[in-house]
């Protein structure tokens, strides 16, 4: 595209108003350029609010080394980033628009209120205050052959003009929220590598029998631990809950092993999942248990009385046992051990909670600018990076959208 450089204060526009977008903005204003924030839905931040239903977890307090090695291989990508604007800076931006922050008993930190709006109300005001300018309802379509960027608008197809550009466009997921991706094409058009986007922090299918699915779809499963051997042969091991769904299991614990899962079965065509379904009991206690003689009652009283099996637990045990299996304490002690679950697809990316890839980061210089196309920087889930929940995902979202912010105020600043 060609960029028209114009006389101080130079122009930007920034696509996406969600964390990344408005963090753009706020970098951009504060390096004297004017700002418009372009959003094709009604309002900005829709996702951002829509986090903060269950609780918005903002960022995590885990040392800087644990935090980084949840961004995988992108982490060396990413950790600048983290390093200019990172959990600790961004608890005090929090502060600065009146929001205070705790850490929850997980090391998750959240704002007091727990809600991401209070948050945002108080940010878009600081925003119009500073001078950035909102424009709703206005879908980028593209470039134009001159370098505008065309809009579909309620008053027709309208060309912006600005003296660069910060893309964050947000990933694949949730696509009622604004985010359909309709991106990909446009930048690979423009010769932009894209990783195919795909469902990250989601959850799986795992083809219940429909006397399962219909006694306890919805119910959660708690505490277990899930264990997952990867291509690596390294075995990853998570406690937590999960919960029942129609087709198979969502929630906490399958998000975080999410990516190597779907990975697997992309690879293979389905993965093994393993829970333990009792964790804080020993094999060998559970196994003395199950053979202690239990006279006229049933096995399932059994199992409810001497380890506290029942409800959604036992279920899941009589849907994936074998029958004859129940009849060795043996066995029937190592299937509650170890429990074998296989998963067979991962839920569609519209379901999923966040996005895995997007924008090459080898596309990207430094600063998020787009190798291919000088004065377009990139920030937020549009990029081609995953992290599983517990505030990595907004936290990279900030750092990212100030990094593109600050490096296009930089860019413009060198350029004029
Ligand atoms: C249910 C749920 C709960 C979550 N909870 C948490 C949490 O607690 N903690 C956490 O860290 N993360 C959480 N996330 C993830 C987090 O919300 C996202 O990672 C984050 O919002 C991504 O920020 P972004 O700015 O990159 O993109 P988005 O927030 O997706 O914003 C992108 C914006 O771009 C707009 N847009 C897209 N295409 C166009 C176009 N062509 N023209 C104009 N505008 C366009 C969209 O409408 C959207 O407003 C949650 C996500 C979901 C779905």
């Amino acid at each position: 595209m060609s960029i028209q450089h114009t006389e101080k204060p130079a122009c930007a526009a920034v696509i996406g108003g969600g964390p990344a977008g408005l963090m753009a903005a706020e970098a951009l204003v504060a390096g004297g350029i004017r700002v418009d924030v372009y959003e094709r839905m009604p309002s900005v931040g829709r996702k951002f609010l829509m986090a903060g239903k269950g609780g918005l977890n903002l960022t995590h307090s885990e040392e800087s080394g644990l935090f980084l090695s949840r961004y995988g291989a992108r982490g060396e990508r990413i950790q600048p980033m983290l390093e200019a604007f990172g959990a600790g800076a961004l608890r005090e931006w929090a502060t600065g628009l009146g929001v205070e922050t705790f850490v929850g008993s997980s090391g998750r930190i959240f704002p007091a209120e727990m809600k991401a709006a209070p948050l945002l109300r108080a940010w878009l005001h600081r925003l119009r205050e500073a001078g950035v300018q909102f424009h709703v309802r206005h879908r980028w379509l593209g470039w134009t052959e001159s370098g505008g960027l065309r809009f579909d608008t309620p008053h027709g197809v309208k060309t912006h003009r600005a003296d660069a550009v910060v893309l964050a466009l947000g990933g694949g997921s949730w696509p009622s929220l604004g985010t359909d991706a309709g991106w990909v094409s446009v930048l690979e058009q423009r010769g932009v590598r894209v990783a195919p986007l795909r469902p990250a922090n989601c959850g799986f299918d795992i083809g219940w029998s429909e006397h399962f699915r219909n006694k306890f779809a919805g119910q959660p499963l708690k505490s277990v631990v899930a264990s997952f051997t990867d291509a690596s042969g390294t075995r990853l091991r998570q406690q937590g809950e999960c919960i029942v769904t129609d087709a198979g299991i969502e929630g906490g614990l399958a998000y975080a092993l999410s990516a190597p899962l779907r990975d697997a079965i992309d690879a293979n065509g389905s993965a093994l999942l393993h829970l333990d379904l009792l964790p804080d009991r020993e094999l060998s206690r559970i196994e003395q248990d199950i053979a202690h003689p239990r006279g006229s009652r049933s096995l399932s009283s059994h199992l409810q009385s001497r380890l506290g099996l029942r409800g959604v637990k036992a279920g899941l045990l009589r849907e994936v046992v074998r029958g004859r299996d129940f009849e060795s304490p043996t066995l029937l002690a190592g299937a509650i051990k170890d429990l074998p679950l296989r998963l067979v697809a991962a839920r569609p990316i519209d379901e999923a909670i966040s996005t895995a890839g997007g924008v090459a980061f080898d596309d990207l210089d430094d600063r998020l600018m787009l190798r291919a196309l000088p004065g377009v920087f990139c920030a937020g889930e549009m990029l081609d990076w995953e992290a599983p929940t517990g505030g990595y995902l907004l936290t990279a979202c900030f750092a990212t959208g100030r990094a593109a912010g600050s490096g296009a105020a930089s860019w413009l600043d060198s350029a004029n």
